[in-house]
């Protein structure tokens, strides 16, 4: 940290990434969970977790945090999945989805009063779907093609995990651009309606905000690009050679969210 002013001094919520930033693996990163107690002391500020990862639900982050010690709610933990669930609300109200995604995520959609179809859908949605099968990728190819909307819940090209790198969600959705020549629009980090999605549920406006994390062209551009601020944490993917090289100029970069504490 080279600044004189502190950054966070006029952060009213911070947006925080999971992987990478609070922990690695199942293993919390030394100074996160301070860094979090010490929000939690002040009645000024709030956080929430941000992850893209739409192929769990927010109740599976409540569990893996509170085997490493955080006992959190529910409501502290927004997904892309959320955020395309939100944006179906607001654009596709009542219309017919085709969703390839999780059991996990399509059974949180229909208690959220989505209406999941296998045919003659009125939006396609291609999300995160560990359970994809080439069925699956037909059927979405087809609606495409056809010129039903596709949206996808992020545009991640990999998930990283402890044995090295999975296929995600931008990767499937490349197949079926290869496919149909459409490209999905985005959701999740770094694209707008994730902060007006956060806006709409913190009543919290974007300039107040802090979005903070390991990945430079998510995390950081997330707050960058939407007038929310951006920092840059390098516990995870990101070093200072990743901050020389790219062109989202991140608010202030840090060691750790352990580091950030002591600015709180
Ligand atoms: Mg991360």
């Amino acid at each position: 940290m080279h600044i004189n002013e502190n950054p966070l001094k006029d952060v009213k919520l911070f947006v925080l990434d999971m992987d990478g930033s609070v922990y690695l693996g199942d293993r919390p990163i030394e100074g996160a969970f301070d860094f979090i107690r010490r929000v939690e002391a002040d009645p000024l500020r709030d956080y929430i977790f941000f992850t893209n990862n739409a192929s769990r639900v927010p109740s599976v982050y409540v569990e893996k945090l509170g085997k490493m010690g955080l006992n959190v709610g529910e409501e502290k933990i927004v997904t892309a999945g959320d955020v395309t669930a939100h944006y179906l609300k607001e654009h596709y109200h009542g219309k017919r989805v085709y969703l390839n995604g999780t059991a996990l995520l399509k059974e949180n959609w229909k208690s959220r009063g989505i209406e999941l179809v296998e045919d003659d859908p009125d939006v396609a949605v291609q999300s995160f779907d560990t359970s994809l099968t080439y069925d699956k990728l037909d059927r979405i190819c087809r609606y495409v093609r056809k010129g039903v909307p596709f949206l996808a819940t992020h545009m991640d090209i990999n998930c990283p995990t402890e044995g090295g790198f999975m296929p995600d969600c931008g990767a499937m959705c490349a197949l079926i651009t290869s496919s149909t020549g459409v490209e999905p629009k985005y959701l999740g980090k770094p694209c707008r309606e994730t902060v007006d999605m956060l806006e709409a549920v913190t009543g919290i406006e974007a300039r107040d905000m802090a979005f903070v994390g390991d990945r430079i062209y998510t995390d950081v551009a997330t707050g960058v690009k939407h007038g929310a601020k951006g920092f840059l944490v390098l516990t995870g993917e990101s070093t200072m050679q990743t901050v020389e090289q790219s062109e989202v100029r991140p608010t202030a970069v840090f060691e750790s969210l352990g580091e950030m504490a002591e600015f709180l």
